[in-house]
């Protein structure tokens, strides 16, 4: 070892005092490239504060932000309560393309603290009950394999027994390759789920936010009675350069774009994120307010 490595480095360590000085005390924005004092872009909601661009947050942070009570200067997350998901079986098809699937699994759990790419919780949004899934890019690049499809069947399950509105935030590259068919699978799954909520006569919203793509954006993610999307976000099927091998054609500016998709009439909304508890308050209050003064005569 070079004496660079074994007693600078080490010495400058101790100086310093490795936890005073986090490495991520700067977040570059990927659109503008401003430098932005972390803790300034977390007080935003992970929005930039030079340019508006929408980073991505993680899904507990999506949680925080999303449920009733949550103060940004206060550093205080919304009031919620996470359930429990059910277990999906652990690699069933005994996958491994350049490393082991349950390796990459222990990994990703280890990386984000998370079982799975997706967390579901209760609590209130605007006053009115609500079930929140948020799915976790973080994990995995939020791609949907049997235990996220668990999770949307739980969560439409739980939004049915307490008589709320099931709010989904969607963030994947869509189906888990590693789990094959049975990925496939949870289109079906999903889009029952998406089926209960509505059949008990309760809003199913969805808020595709970037990127929402494959299999995803081909189930539960494009069913909502009201569809919102995070201004910027990437929302499609098939990437946009297969498309365009595909069709020969070359694609307008902003295809498959939240923007775009909105002037389409794909979208009902585009909302941003610091309007978004707000928003779907509102929705939720005139969605259900048949119901509650139906049960209050
Ligand atoms: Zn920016």
């Amino acid at each position: 070892m070079s004496w660079l490595a074994e007693y600078v480095r080490p010495k400058i360590r101790t100086w310093l005092g490795r936890r005073d000085v986090p490495d991520n005390l700067w977040t570059q924005c990927p659109n503008c490239q401003q430098m932005l004092f972390s803790r300034d872009l977390e007080r935003n909601l992970k929005v930039c504060t030079s340019c508006g661009f929408h980073l991505r947050p993680g899904a507990a942070e999506r949680l925080a932000y999303t449920f009733d009570g949550f103060d940004p200067d206060g550093g205080t997350p919304g009031a919620f309560t996470r359930i429990e998901l059910p277990r999906a079986p652990l690699d069933p098809l005994r996958f491994r393309d350049s490393k082991k699937y349950v390796d990459r699994l222990k990994e990703a759990r280890e990386r984000t603290g998370l079982d799975d790419a997706i967390l579901v919780a209760h609590g209130s949004i605007g006053g009115h009950r609500a079930v929140v899934a948020a799915m976790a890019f973080e994990f995995m690049a939020g791609s949907m394999g049997a235990a996220v499809g668990e999770a949307i069947v739980a969560a439409a399950r739980l939004a049915v027994l307490q008589g709320a509105p099931l709010i989904v935030f969607t963030a994947s590259g869509g189906a888990r390759t590693q789990e094959g068919a049975i990925s496939l699978m949870q289109m079906p799954r999903t889009t029952i789920a998406a089926g209960m909520v509505k059949g008990a006569g309760l809003p199913f919203i969805t808020v595709l936010t970037d990127p929402t793509t494959g299999g995803v954006t081909a189930s539960f993610a494009m069913l909502g009675d009201i569809q919102i999307a995070e201004p910027g976000a990437l929302i499609g099927f098939a990437g946009a350069r297969v498309i365009e091998q595909t069709v020969r054609e070359k694609l307008p500016d902003g295809f498959q774009r939240a923007e775009y998709l909105h002037e389409h009439g794909i979208l009902d909304m585009v909302v941003k994120r610091e309007d978004m508890n707000a928003t779907l308050a509102r929705l939720i209050g005139l969605l259900t307010r048949p119901h509650a003064e139906s049960a209050a005569a």
